[in-house]
């Protein structure tokens, strides 16, 4: 796949002064009593909601928040993020209850140049998930064109992240979906080398297709999180009572050969810190991998290994990062999650392009307080897993070329 592929057509191209525009976005953020306790998922849409709404669009935003069981569900209202967008926009937000049906129609056509709109979760409708034709045109009524700024669930083939690209045209992306795409796009297409990947996280399970991915794209593949433990059994190192997935231990084996076929350097840690809990209750020493006792948890990456790492990473140009190098819930657990975020940092301040996916490692650099040093951190859990994994995300591909 070519840069290009991913080059769509983006609010830039539209013509939207007078027009409604319909605008999937990903305000699925968490509430309490009525009130948004996250508003990061808001505010990340509000380059896109200001460019629209000051060239005169007339705005129509649709979302889904949590897990509706297929119908209207107080608790999974929208309605609270009204108030806050308000607060944000600093001006009024029209409501309607549906979104669809000829109440939220009336509602966008009332609507005048430069105002917004914001309907009732998709989600209290299961036509949304299951993209049902009726349903994705029933949406397509509420606007003359269509944006998609929700890479959060552009993996997703929903009534309002494909089918209604089928009703509703010209679609293209907003700027949030855009830069998600021009950073993981290019990182996985044209990264400039020597271009390193990090992985780590819980299971090898829900990664191998990343790592196979990446396999044939980086330079340098650096494995921590539990899954390095799955690798070390492979390799006939001790493991102790840690995370390990034996069903996985072959397709562990078959990974380090592959690695070793392509020349690709797949480095994993030397040393890890172990306990007898993985909550905190007790403390943590410093073990090389090969003395492991049989009682030994392996709860984060050792120094050594991070020193390793940094030196590995040292000359990357361009570093793809998934997975916690341990359990950096637990403060004591986390230097190694944290030592990474640290050189990575570093090297962004350098002129390297860093780019961090899935929702427990961008957690964890946020909380790190090195987020800003960072190229990018990825919106969407799920669907940048997916992008790593090479897959092509539905959401994008309905969206319109640049070229076209
Ligand atoms: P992401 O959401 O970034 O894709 P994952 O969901 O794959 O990451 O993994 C995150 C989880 O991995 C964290 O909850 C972390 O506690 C866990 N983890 C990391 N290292 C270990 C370890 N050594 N043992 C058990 N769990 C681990
Ligand atoms: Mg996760």
């Amino acid at each position: 796949m070519t840069a290009t592929a991913f080059a769509k057509k983006t609010v830039q191209h539209l013509d939207c002064a007078g027009k409604r525009v319909l605008m999937r976005v990903d305000f699925n953020v968490p509430t309490k009593d009525g009130e948004v306790t996250d508003a990061t998922r808001i505010e990340a849409a509000l380059p896109t909601i200001r460019y629209l709404l000051q060239k005169g669009a007339r705005l129509v935003l649709v979302s889904h928040l949590g897990r509706p069981k297929g119908g209207p569900e107080p608790k999974y209202s929208m309605k609270p993020v009204q108030a806050r967008l308000e607060r944000l926009l600093r001006q009024s937000v029209a409501w309607t209850d549906d979104c669809v049906g000829p109440a939220a129609e009336a509602a966008s056509m009332v609507l005048k140049n430069g105002e917004v709109l914001l309907c009732e979760n998709l989600r209290f409708h299961p036509e949304e998930e299951k993209n049902v034709p009726a349903f994705a045109e029933a949406l397509a009524k509420l606007g003359d064109c269509y944006v998609n700024d929700a890479f959060g669930t552009a993996h997703r083939a929903h009534a309002s992240t494909e089918g209604v690209t089928k009703y509703l045209r010209p679609a293209v992306a907003g700027f949030l979906m855009q830069k998600e795409l021009d950073y993981l796009g290019k990182a996985l297409d044209q990264p400039v080398r020597p271009f390193v990947a990090v992985l780590g996280g819980s299971k090898i399970s829900g990664k191998i297709d990343v790592i196979t991915a990446l396999l044939g794209k980086v330079d340098r593949l650096i494995i921590g999180g539990a899954m390095m433990f799955t690798f070390n059994k492979a390799k006939g190192l001790p493991t102790g009572k840690s995370l390990v997935e034996d069903d996985r231990v072959e397709l562990a084996k078959a990974v380090l050969a592959q690695a070793a076929e392509k020349k690709i350097e797949l480095l994993l840690p030397v040393d890890c810190i172990v306990s007898s809990a993985t909550d905190g209750s007790a403390p943590g020493t410093v073990k090389k991998v090969d003395v492991l006792g049989p009682d030994d948890i392996g709860v984060d990456i050792g120094p050594e290994s991070l020193k390793l790492f940094a030196d590995k990473l040292r000359d990357a140009k361009t570093v793809v990062w998934n997975g916690p190098m341990g359990i950096f819930e637990v403060p004591a657990f986390a230097a190694g999650t944290l030592g990474v975020a640290k050189v990575m940092a570093g090297l962004r301040d350098q002129g390297a392009v860093t780019v961090v996916g899935g929702g427990d490692s961008v957690a964890a650099v946020q909380e790190s307080g090195l987020a800003e040093r960072f190229s990018h951190l990825s919106t969407g859990g799920g669907a940048s897993l997916e992008f790593l994994e090479g897959k092509v995300l539905p959401g994008v591909a309905a969206l319109e070329e640049a070229g076209a």
